[in-house]
């Protein structure tokens, strides 16, 4: 860590490295576990943090520890312009990896511009690939275009993942399906389970399909799956290999296996906040440090702040949790 700045390191030790952008808290479908079906509104463009700011925070901080940024949303793409920021955070030389985790509803038409602009990884986001699920799981139709998003990605030739979200009594009969899919493209697939970041406020226990369900359910499908050595230990998947086949498939377990103890991640909101957690309840707000014109040195200082202020983990299963205000497309996933 060779920056002006001392790393951004928490009371446990964990060095943050990863920065999650969120450029819009808008989104063009409606998941059930991350929007409600009508929003009020989402934030205004004059709300949004500026990719000029968004740049001199990332360079506060890549003068810092972090090495890594996601962009996020809300759905990333309804943000206009996004190849003109990804260059602009390509051009700062201690950013080693731009990744972007999308639905894939726009990603056909936008995959090549953003990966020459130097985005290098998408996540994308399947859960079904039957039109009728989608429109149960989303509330709008469209599962060809994601199909296509998928598509247009692989031929950019960046790395492609995709993440699947099982909500029991809506997606379950698609686990097998979406792994077969995966594995016809060598590409690995992540089963992240269902926290409670729902803005309806219907997490329940029940909805959860644990990775432990869903790792028998594949052993009993493909005989062996065996557990692939993690390279970062950052990294909150543990990845499978399936016997006899090309593909990974993944697990990131939050509920039911917490991973907080390597968490190295640092989050900014589309309205230019600082959360260091998913489930935290306190926000940093750099976006006015931004219009006043502060210096890297002090964003750099409310990061630290923020990053000092964490909590060993995301508490979900303390008998005093409470759900943070703010639902998962606010927040940036
Ligand atoms: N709109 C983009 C997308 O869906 O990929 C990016 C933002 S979305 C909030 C990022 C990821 O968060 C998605 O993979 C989605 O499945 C996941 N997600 C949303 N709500 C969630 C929840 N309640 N629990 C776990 N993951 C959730
Ligand atoms: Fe939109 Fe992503 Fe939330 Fe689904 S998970 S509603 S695609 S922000």
């Amino acid at each position: 860590m060779s920056g002006p700045f001392p790393p951004l390191i928490d009371r446990f030790g964990r060095v943050h490295q990863s920065l999650r952008i969120s450029v819009t808290d808008a989104c063009n479908i409606r998941c059930r576990y991350c929007m409600p079906e009508q929003v009020a509104g989402f934030l205004p463009q004059h709300r949004l943090l500026s990719f000029e700011h968004i740049t001199k925070v990332v360079t506060a901080l890549a003068g810092s520890s972090i090495r890594k940024l996601r962009i996020t949303g809300g759905e990333p793409l309804m943000r206009p312009q996004l190849p003109q920021l990804v260059s602009q955070l390509r051009s700062i030389p201690e950013i080693e990896k731009i990744a972007m985790t999308t639905n894939g509803m726009m990603l056909e038409e936008s995959a090549s511009s953003l990966v020459e602009a130097g985005l290098s990884h998408f996540n994308i986001s399947l859960d079904t690939l039957q039109e009728e699920t989608f429109h149960r799981l989303t509330r709008r139709e469209g599962v060809h275009r994601v199909l296509a998003g998928i598509e247009g990605a692989i031929r950019t030739k960046a790395s492609v993942r995709l993440n699947a979200l099982i909500m029991r009594d809506i997606n379950f009969d698609d686990i097998l399906p979406l792994v077969e899919f995966a594995l016809e493209r060598g590409l690995v697939l992540r089963f992240i389970e269902f926290m409670p970041l729902d803005a309806d406020r219907q997490w329940s226990r029940q909805q959860v399909v644990s990775g432990a369900e869903l790792r028998a359910l594949l052993q009993q499908r493909f005989g062996s799956i065996e557990p692939i050595t993690r390279t970062e230990s950052s990294q909150p998947s543990t990845d499978y290999r399936i016997a006899n086949q090309l593909g990974v498939v993944g697990f990131i377990d939050p509920v039911s296996s917490p991973f907080c103890e390597q968490c190295d991640r640092l989050r900014l909101t589309a309205d230019g906040k600082f959360r260091n957690c998913l489930f935290g309840r306190e926000e940093w707000d750099v976006g006015r440090l931004c219009r006043e014109n502060a210096s890297v040195a002090q964003i750099h200082t409310l990061a630290l702040d923020c990053v000092r202020s964490k909590h060993a983990s995301h508490g979900i299963s303390d008998s005093q949790f409470q759900q943070p205000e703010r639902a998962m497309y606010q927040i940036g996933g």
